[in-house]
């Protein structure tokens, strides 16, 4: 029987996870970022309970929880502190299956990676979809500056720019500002516990999470 080789394009949190999944159902994973490295990047993430059961499919939702601050208890306030919504770890249990976990984003990409062959990571190689093999019909072509590659599956994984996307959409729009921006910080912790929280007022936010060791992620966002 011939292995079946799944080409993704993108190395993010949905490439990786994609990668990792077909690798342990005994596919050949190529995987093509165009970044030069996967160097630890952005702030932290939460994680609800569905995307926490994706994890657990491709056994990596023990791991990442463990790595993870339980966000049960919190909700959203008013500018002046009231409670606009509020959740306990018991409702988040009922409701959702459980609470939303938040980790420092690259752990969870490290933990990603784990779960694949080094061999399986090209790094520094931009890719794009140019269309079906020569051969059979079937089989997809990616290119890249060191050849094209032929492939029984492509994942295209490649972002909110994604360039799989205007190959096989040539009339999809592509995606909009929204208008709305956000800046993320992941600081030193503030020395008492408090609840995870959002802050909403007319036309910005603020969130403040304490990580399991003790830091904070926060952000801001507004209409900018
Ligand atoms: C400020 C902010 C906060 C967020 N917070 C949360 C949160 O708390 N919880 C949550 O669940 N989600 C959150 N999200 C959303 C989440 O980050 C995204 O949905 C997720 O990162 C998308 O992952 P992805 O793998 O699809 O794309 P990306 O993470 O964008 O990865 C795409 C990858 O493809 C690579 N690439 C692009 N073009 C090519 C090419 N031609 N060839 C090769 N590689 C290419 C890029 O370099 C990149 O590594 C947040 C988003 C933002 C902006």
């Amino acid at each position: 029987m011939t292995t079946s080789h799944a080409v993704v394009i993108g190395s993010g949190i949905g490439g990786l996870t994609a990668a990792t999944a077909l690798h342990r159902c005994g596919w050949q994973v190529t995987v093509l970022e165009r970044a030069a490295s996967l160097e630890p990047a952005g702030a932290g993430i939460s994680l609800a309970p569905n995307s926490q059961r994706a994890l657990d499919v491709i056994g990596l939702g023990d791991a990442v929880r463990s790595l993870a601050a339980w966000h049960g208890d919190g909700g959203m306030r008013t500018p002046a502190g009231r409670w606009l919504a509020r959740t306990s770890s018991a409702a988040a249990a009922e409701r959702f299956g459980g609470p939303l976990v938040l980790l420092h984003r690259s752990a969870l990409v490290d933990l990603l990676r784990s779960g694949l062959p080094d061999a399986a990571l090209h790094t520094g190689t931009p890719a794009e979809l140019v269309g079906p093999g020569r051969a059979g019909g079937r089989r997809a072509v990616v290119r890249t500056s060191s050849g094209d590659i032929e492939a029984d599956l492509v994942i295209g994984a490649d972002g909110i720019g994604s360039t799989v996307r205007a190959t096989l959409f040539p009339r999809h729009p592509g995606p909009r500002y929204s208008g709305f921006t956000t800046w993320r910080v992941v600081s030193p912790g503030v020395g008492h516990p408090f609840s995870s929280h959002e802050t909403w007022g007319r036309g910005a936010l603020w969130g403040s999470h304490p990580m399991k060791d003790g830091r904070i992620y926060a952000y801001a966002a507004a209409t900018a």
